[in-house]
């Protein structure tokens, strides 16, 4: 598979959605089904046969032709031969004492791994999945981003987290939220096509208002995101209520100021007529004190939207901490004064390798992988 171009100024040039797995072969899971009638088609097979596989792919969540049994047997047998179906294989499980949630470790065809987890509220059961191996964006509090980017995900790779997890756990998944390892925009059109995929009506058919999609904030992205035609909610990964602050934990702000990646967030808004979400994770001594909620309350006043507080979840090859309890409650306090919606992430799984990258991160070391 082709990587994305990088260009000189830091832009990322990607060459279309990856619709081919590594050896090559088309990749049936991440194409829609006029996609799939057109390679029918020119395989030589009736095309009103994508719809049927379409089904069998992403309704009955099939992990081999051989399952298909409403197709015959000569279908079954080229398909197989000539196409690709993509299924992970479970590398680690962990499931927390405290409440139920559950990280997977998955391991992809080409040996990579990556991490999902599946966590479950009173409005439904949710996952947070992976949008590329590893990432290239550098947060200072992130074990996701100490190795780099490695490569981005199909579509397939991203629906099969979640296909996996609802087999595993027996439970219908209802909310899914692109939060776990990777930056979605960098990863740009293999996510939109995941979202489409999966609120698709043959297929899992998840609402579209359920799929939250978190970025650092890469501002022509959210620009052309707010274009798609999507309703899901925009997450904005904010940390600073200014771009000096900002600057020491994500470098992605020394490319777009906060200006420009506010003015794109209204511009998603406007258009999509989503409400926002801020995230904000509260590190000890850096972006934690009560000048600093004020100064958040006023930049981020005039949206619609809500602010998620993290209290940092701390990784060991970084020296930040996560605010106090008091802290957290006092900063939540000024922002409820200036008529602002918060609320504090509860940690889920908190005793089962902490925040996104951990986990994976502990497998690649354990391994002898970690670089
Ligand atoms: N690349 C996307 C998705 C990443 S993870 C983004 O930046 O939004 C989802 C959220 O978890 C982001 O807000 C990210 O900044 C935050 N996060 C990552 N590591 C964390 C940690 N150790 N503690 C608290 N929040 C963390």
């Amino acid at each position: 598979m082709e990587k994305p171009e990088i260009r000189d100024n830091g832009e990322v040039h990607e060459k279309g959605p990856d619709l081919r797995d590594s050896t090559g072969r088309p990749d049936l899971k991440s194409m829609t089904q006029e996609e799939l009638s057109a390679l029918f088609a020119q395989m030589g097979e009736k095309p009103f046969r994508a719809k049927q596989v379409y089904q069998w792919l992403h309704q009955k969540l099939a992990v081999s032709f051989e399952q298909m049994s409403s197709l015959s047997k000569a279908l079954r047998q080229s398909l197989e031969e000539k196409t690709s179906l993509t299924s992970l294989k479970v590398a680690g499980e962990r499931i927390s004492k405290i409440d139920g949630t559950r990280k997977y470790l998955f391991a992809l065809e080409d040996g990579n791994v990556i991490e999902s987890v599946w966590m479950q509220y009173h409005h439904g059961n949710s996952v947070c999945i992976s949008s590329q191996v590893g990432c290239r964006m550098g947060c200072r509090f992130c074990a996701s981003t100490l190795d780099g980017l490695e490569r981005n995900l199909r579509a397939s790779e991203m629906l099969d987290q979640v296909y996996s997890i609802q087999k595993l756990t027996g439970e219908r998944v209802s909310n899914i939220v692109i939060m776990g390892s990777g930056e979605p925009m960098d990863n740009y059109e293999n996510v939109v096509r995941f979202l489409r995929l999966i609120s698709s009506e043959d297929g899992l058919n998840i609402s579209q208002r359920n799929l939250t999609v978190s970025t650092c904030g890469l501002v022509p992205q959210i620009r052309r995101f707010a274009q798609e035609g999507l309703q899901v909610t925009l997450a904005l990964s904010l940390h600073a209520p200014n771009d000096q602050v900002r600057k020491t934990l994500m470098p992605i702000a020394n490319r777009y100021p906060l200006k420009e990646v506010l003015d794109a967030c209204r511009y998603y808004y406007e258009t999509t007529g989503r409400r926002l979400t801020f995230e904000y994770s509260l590190v000890r001594g850096v972006n934690d004190n009560l000048q600093e909620a004020r100064a958040l309350a006023r930049l981020i006043g005039g949206f619609h939207g809500h602010v998620n507080l993290i209290p940092v979840n701390p990784i060991k090859e970084r020296d930040f901490v996560e605010s106090g309890h008091r802290a957290v409650q006092d900063f939540k306090n000024l922002l409820e004064k200036s008529g602002i919606n918060v609320t504090i992430r509860r940690e889920m799984g908190r005793d089962i390798g902490g925040a996104c990258g951990q986990l994976r991160k502990s497998f690649l070391e354990k391994e002898g992988q970690g670089r």
